[in-house]
């Protein structure tokens, strides 16, 4: 996988010559379209995230040689399927840094809700265009640290998994993980004002972090109760959301639960800039609560990872109180 920045970079590296099938976002289709006016590109937006339509989509689809997925991670997991399902060499241009998607070579998709990873394909280029993210809402590239900053709390539950259920856990792929945080936290700035230098250093992280999964064979230094408390909420409300500041609610409410320096990852968010109240979000007291109380049910109904949420029960008087967390600080 190659990763390469620049401004105006996908004008410039993408071949006319080569019939190229383009996943794109919706809010980008018309400036995509007069960028691209000149090449053999199809474009496509992307079906609902549901195994069986996505399947029944890339079935009829003209034939292309490769798959350019050009958005946020809804075009990049739809791109990665397509591009899989059909035989099609995968390009990537994320337009925002939003989530590790662009960078992964899990597809992630829905069977009935759930978030589900089926399949791998690497892309083969990565095109980070620095002019193209940085026109995107400043609160959504800032949102791409939350799968970062989930570490802190994902290195807990792994931890804990270790302890009560004897799964394997590797303190120097711990320890590496954790400097990810302190690297994130140096970047803080540049992330929060979305620099050319902050969006590298989002990326860096990023792969950085895809590594250590690799090395692991799964996703225990990055995800853990914070991700599934979000898939709950999503399971629950059947609305999607900006998956790092569902994520950032998650660490913040579950570093509550762990009792897992919640005013040193708050402090983090906040001068990351990540989104998180309830009222941003338009999460309803009661789908808070909810998720809470039902999320035990759902982690062990799900098969989900070991982590604090199949540790402990939370009863609506345990809710509340984790919510107030939230705001105290
Ligand atoms: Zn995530």
């Amino acid at each position: 996988m190659k990763i390469e920045y620049g401004h105006s970079i996908l004008e410039h590296q993408l071949p006319k010559d080569r019939k190229i099938l383009i996943v794109v976002a919706e809010p980008l289709y018309e400036q995509i379209h007069s960028l691209l006016h000149d090449h053999d590109a199809h474009l496509v937006l992307p079906p609902s995230m549901e195994e069986s339509e996505l399947e029944t989509f890339a079935g009829q689809l003209p034939p292309g040689e490769w798959v350019l997925g050009i958005g946020g991670g809804v075009c990049m997991d739809a791109a990665k399927y397509i591009a899989w399902k059909n035989s099609l060499v995968l390009w990537q241009a994320p337009s925002i840094v939003s989530v590790d998607a662009a960078v992964t070579e899990t597809i992630g998709i829905r069977r009935e809700g759930i978030v589900r990873y089926i399949g791998t394909i690497w892309p083969e280029r990565v095109l980070v265009d620095i002019d193209l993210i940085q026109s995107a809402p400043k609160h959504i590239n800032r949102a791409g640290s939350g799968d970062i900053l989930s570490i802190h709390t994902a290195l807990y539950d792994w931890k804990l998994a270790a302890e009560i259920t004897g799964e394997p856990y590797y303190p120097e792929v711990a320890g590496q993980s954790k400097q990810l945080l302190e690297r994130i936290s140096r970047a803080s700035s540049d992330i929060y004002n979305v620099t050319s230098a902050g969006i590298k250093e989002l990326m860096n992280l990023y792969v950085a972090e895809v590594d250590l999964c690799q090395q692991m064979g799964n996703s225990r230094p990055e995800e853990g109760s914070e991700h599934f408390w979000a898939y709950h909420v999503e399971y629950l409300t059947g609305q999607s959301y900006i998956h790092g500041e569902l994520v950032a609610l998650g660490i913040l409410l579950m570093s509550a639960l762990q009792e897992n320096e919640l005013p040193r990852i708050k402090a983090m968010i906040d001068s990351l800039g990540i989104r998180y109240r309830p009222e941003d979000l338009r999460l309803s007291h009661k789908t808070l609560i909810d998720s809470l109380v039902g999320a035990k049910t759902f982690v062990q109904n799900h098969d989900l990872p070991f982590s604090i949420l199949h540790h402990l029960s939370i009863d609506e008087k345990e809710a509340e109180r984790l919510i107030e967390c939230i705001y105290e600080l």
